[in-house]
């Protein structure tokens, strides 16, 4: 179970507007914050070794993010009683995409949204050219965020005060460059630092322990960082997932989004001997660094 992004705005709302208040009203505004709760909640499925299958549901509808495979989402959604009303792909990857076909034979007519699938002879709605979507079962509309890098038709998806980022960004570090060039996955990342703090970030992967001990080689004097590995070590030993985490948080503990900071260009020149001073040279150097970890 994930924690929910509307909790403190509620929080707020409520001392704002029940001053004076009779008991009844507060009792239908408390029956209203319960509904807009509950109107979206956000569950990972583990998958493969590392894959977060990220459902979120609303009312009866199910949301199936990157289904990489079928049969654990299946599952889930008999025991909820759900049916699996959209499905979103953020690329082609088969870890992302394995459990499709089996979705859709289970659940025949799902739209399914993603770049081009064609080639993995998936019928999806290509929405790499939208700005904004509507999808069914949601208020607003998503907005879609071409983030080019790990792949080249690579998609993630807002939904207000929500991030679905695939393999672009992880907790404390990013995805490898398999298709892009180190400077689209570098726009790709600061495309996202610019979404509001609070966004709650869904990543593709648990891989953030690793990420963490990548990011202390070279921002080892940051007690931000040091607080989230403890955090983490914590949440991981009870069996819990790490995410999802938050842009407030990435950005003070993701070298990855921190390539402006002095002390990591300093460490980063120092580890590959050359003088390194600008963002997109250090997120080349730290991404290759990465790589070899
Ligand atoms: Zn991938």
């Amino acid at each position: 179970m994930t924690r929910y992004g509307f909790k403190i705005s509620i929080k707020s709302c409520i001392h704002q507007s029940l001053r004076g208040s009779t008991k009844r009203d507060i009792l239908r505004f408390a029956l209203i914050c319960t509904i807009s709760i509950s109107v979206m909640k956000v569950v990972p499925i583990r998958a493969l070794n590392t894959n977060y299958i990220w459902t979120i549901s609303t009312d009866q509808q199910a949301t199936v993010i990157d289904p990489g495979e079928a049969s654990q989402v299946i599952q889930y959604l008999a025991d909820h009683r759900l049916k699996c009303s959209n499905i979103i792909i953020t690329h082609h990857h088969p870890d992302h995409t394995g459990g499709v076909r089996a979705l859709l034979e289970h659940f025949p007519h799902t739209p399914v949204y993603g770049p081009d699938l064609t080639h993995l002879g998936i019928d999806a709605i290509d929405v790499s050219k939208e700005k904004n979507i509507q999808i069914k079962g949601f208020a607003k509309p998503w907005q879609i965020m071409p983030t080019p890098g790990h792949t080249l038709d690579h998609l993630s998806f807002y939904y207000p005060g929500h991030l679905f980022c695939g393999d672009t960004l992880f907790s404390a570090g990013c995805g490898r460059i398999f298709e892009g060039t180190p400077e689209q996955m570098f726009h790709s990342l600061n495309l996202i630092k610019n979404l509001p703090p609070d966004t709650l970030v869904y990543p593709g992967h648990e891989i953030t322990l690793n990420n963490i001990r990548f990011a202390e080689s070279i921002d080892n004097n940051n007690p931000d960082l040091a607080h989230y590995k403890k955090e983490t070590i914590k949440r991981l030993n009870q069996d819990q997932p790490s995410l999802p985490s938050t842009l407030d948080l990435e950005l003070k503990v993701n070298p990855f989004l921190r390539t402006e900071v002095s002390t990591i260009q300093d460490k980063i020149s120092k580890q590959v001997s050359t003088d390194i001073s600008t963002p997109l040279d250090t997120f080349i150097a730290l991404r290759k660094l990465k790589d070899n970890f």
